[in-house]
């Protein structure tokens, strides 16, 4: 069960793949995960991808490619993976290609109005990082009910202050999905006509969503 998790940021495919790989006992790979942890272990990975994000640039995909290729040859990857923020480009996707098979493209949509309500409505903690997100948005059939703190303003776990990211302030939510369609509208068509794309239109919270996305992944146990 091999899968690629595609989605404009904040539909909220990671906290998707995060639940359903443990049920499905496969990995989730998240390749921002997987740096930020060798930047912590200042491995030497760790340094060479941190000069890289210091100058501003992007990780090159050979390096990208070496890690994944180490990475799904470990045990937890053994019944399968999701890779969730790769590939991002047709060059990634054949590169990815050289390496495994994917079994299919989960690609997860949200109605981009709603997807810039629910990504204005985050708030983070300044202290732990946890998210919540304080809107309760709703249209028609759909209902994405808030994830928000038991007071105003202040995170559940610590105590620490809320605060909201200036890049998930609307104009720059706009710009952000507008940068990210743009990139990623050739790599669906790359998938589609491989027959490997599995839409996901998102109507409800993880609770009702997470069945769903289920259902369609154990097609390919
Ligand atoms: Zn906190």
């Amino acid at each position: 069960m091999r899968f690629v998790f595609l989605g404009p940021p904040g539909v909220g495919k990671g906290t998707y793949a995060s639940r359903v790989a443990p049920i499905l006992g496969i990995a989730h790979i998240s390749t921002g995960d997987i740096f930020r942890e060798e930047i912590k272990k200042e491995t030497e990975l760790g340094k060479k991808v941190k000069s890289y994000l210091e100058s501003g640039q992007l990780v090159p995909d050979e390096i990208v490619i070496e890690v994944l290729k180490q990475r799904i040859e470990e045990d937890d990857c053994k019944k399968g993976f999701i890779l969730d923020g790769f590939p991002r480009t047709i060059k990634q996707a054949e590169e990815l290609d050289k390496i495994t098979k994917i079994d299919a493209v989960i690609n997860i949509v949200l109605d981009e109005d709603l997807l810039v309500k629910k990504i204005s409505a985050r708030r983070i903690c300044r202290n732990c990082g946890k998210i919540y997100n304080i809107a309760d948005i709703r249209k028609g059939e759909i209902h994405l009910p808030p994830i928000a703190p038991k007071k105003e303003g202040i995170c559940d776990d610590c105590g620490g202050e809320l605060y909201q990211r200036d890049d998930d302030k609307e104009e720059v939510v706009r710009e952000r999905l507008n940068v990210y369609y743009e990139q990623t509208a050739p790599l669906i068509d790359y998938y589609k006509n491989k027959g490997l794309i599995r839409e996901i239109t998102v109507t409800g919270g993880p609770d009702k969503m997470v069945p769903v996305i289920l259902k369609i992944m154990k097609e390919y146990e």
